[in-house]
């Protein structure tokens, strides 16, 4: 969109939290593993506009750089006011000249898409303002002590949020105009009002909660986290190799004792190979040929435990780790429980769980079929995996 280029983002972070108690601002409070800050900056980074304005206290600007560093979001500093009012008048003076749009954001909002801030700048550059808000669900009423004094009409009642877009011009002349006037507003769209310039609506979403008490952490951590969806996925990997003459025998990354291995372009552990197509699997990423080709010199004669770990790169890019793995190996010779709990050891390691995560059996076919002759071992292997 054409209107970001000229578009600056001024987020005001000086409050000092004091509903949320404590001396740390809250914005850097910890929030879902980070602090709050960062979440609200990843999103204006995302949006990436001309120039984003960070307003803060002197004292916290090396918190702030961090933060800002953390979200990938480069800032330019305004200090900070006394009132959020002062704060973004601050703000502004820093914005610079050659934009023609403002949106103003509250740090306290990490939940913000750059779809907002998009629709409120694009009603700021058609109409001279944006500002996103929601209709109440509640029924709101007047109080007084302790007593309803009347009933507000609930339709054609909306809560204010923010982005909260201008022409910088009218914002400029807004906040000047109330400085002379000595006119204090809880938000910019009331110093546009008070200029008497028409303020138009952005439908936001109930999502963009602003945190201002202890309790809206918990609320704002499970929203973050995906509205508490945490999902599980299985996989389920199969792979079988001939055993032949002159070849070492490899086995779930461990070598095992034997006149005979498997033959393969890598050290054709079935074991792993199986584990591999499991993992991949459950994150819906196809199969092993497809990642590590037999026809790509690169994976000759490698260890399979490359490739298990690359296949746990895959799986962790993906958002999820693993929760357990259960596989079972066919071979008629030789006998492997002397080595499963050191295969257990070698795939936890690469896979980043522990060996109690990691199942491994060992089973013959009886004598049955080709494998019963012991022309070759397969392996059957399933994973289970989380996001949460
Ligand atoms: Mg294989």
């Amino acid at each position: 969109m054409s209107c970001l280029a000229k578009a600056a983002v001024v987020v005001p972070a000086a409050g000092s939290g004091s509903r949320v108690g404590g001396p740390v601002n809250k914005l850097l409070r910890p929030l879902a593993g980070e602090p709050l800050l960062v979440h609200t900056l990843r999103a204006v980074a995302a949006l990436s506009p001309a120039q984003t304005v960070l307003v803060c206290r002197d004292d916290e600007r090396d918190a702030m750089t961090s933060v800002a560093g953390q979200a990938g979001c480069p800032i330019t500093f305004a200090p900070g006011g006394a009132t959020r009012q002062a704060s973004v008048a601050k703000g502004l003076r820093e914005v610079r000249a050659e934009l023609e749009l403002v949106a103003v954001h509250d740090g306290a909002r990490p939940l913000v898409t750059p779809e907002l801030f998009l629709a409120a700048l694009a009603s700021a550059h058609e109409h001279g303002s944006g500002v996103v808000a929601v209709p109440v669900a509640d029924t709101l009423k007047t109080v007084a002590d302790g007593h309803v004094v009347g009933t507000v009409d609930r339709g054609t009642t909306w809560a204010m949020q923010t982005p909260q877009a201008f022409r910088t011009s009218w914002l400029a002349e807004a906040v000047r105009f109330a400085a002379v006037t000595g006119f204090e507003a809880t938000d910019e769209a009331g110093l546009v009002e008070h200029l008497g310039r028409e303020v138009r609506v952005v439908r936001g979403s109930p999502r963009n909660m602003k945190v201002t008490r202890n309790e809206d952490f918990a609320v704002a951590a499970a929203l973050l986290e995906g509205g508490g969806m945490q999902t599980s996925r299985i996989g389920y990997g199969y792979d079988v190799h001939r055993l032949v003459p002159g070849r070492e025998l490899w086995l779930g990354g461990v070598k095992i004792d034997s006149p005979v291995g498997l033959l393969g372009h890598s050290d054709a552990d079935a074991l792993l190979h199986a584990i591999c197509d499991a993992l991949l699997g459950a994150i819906g990423a196809g199969d092993i040929g497809r990642h590590f080709p037999d026809s790509d010199p690169a994976y000759e004669g490698v260890a399979s435990l490359r490739l298990l770990e690359a296949t746990h790169r895959l799986v962790a890019e993906a958002g999820y780790r693993v929760l357990n793995l259960d596989a079972t190996v066919i071979a008629e010779r030789p006998r492997l429980a002397p080595y499963v709990e050191r295969m257990r050891e070698v795939i936890a390691a690469a896979i980043a769980v522990t060996p109690q995560q990691v199942s491994i059996k060992a089973t013959t076919h009886e004598g049955l079929d080709d494998l019963g002759a012991g022309q070759g071992i397969a392996a059957h292997a399933v994973a289970a995996l989380t996001n949460g």
